[in-house]
């Protein structure tokens, strides 16, 4: 097992689930005992100062982690932040799984669908802001 293998996303100022920059100053508030992070892959989600350190030495394989981020990625999408705790996450670690490309391709019409502004409206994809 390699130690610290994923970042921890105050120090490091970077998604744990999905590696993208979380700028402290920029995309990180405290809400009570809780910091909430917005990740621009990931959402927005509420973490617990006890899972920002643990989460790191979670020993999960890159499909495993990648699972997790999508997962999180639905959760993210309601009205309120989600709240991760220990038992939030480790639910999530144990249930989460990659989709079958039919689900892929769903989710990706409602996504397109979403940025569309009318019929016919045409949308420019970038890895950089637009990548799962
Ligand atoms: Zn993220």
């Amino acid at each position: 097992m390699v130690e610290n293998k994923r970042p921890n996303m105050v120090a490091d100022q970077k998604c744990t689930f999905c590696l993208s920059p979380v700028d402290r100053a920029e995309s990180q508030a405290r809400y009570g005992d809780l910091v909430e992070v917005r990740c621009p892959c990931s959402g927005t989600y509420r973490i617990t100062g006890t899972m920002i350190a643990v989460l790191p030495h979670w020993d999960l394989s890159d499909a495993q982690w990648a699972a997790v981020a999508y997962d999180l990625r639905k959760m993210t999408s309601r009205a309120e932040p989600p709240r991760l705790d220990r038992d939030v996450l480790e639910a999530l670690r144990d249930t989460a799984r990659l989709p079958y490309p039919n689900q892929i391709l769903d989710d990706f019409i409602v996504w397109a669908g979403s940025q569309s502004r009318w019929p016919g409206d045409t949308l420019e994809i970038m890895p950089e802001r637009h990548r799962t």
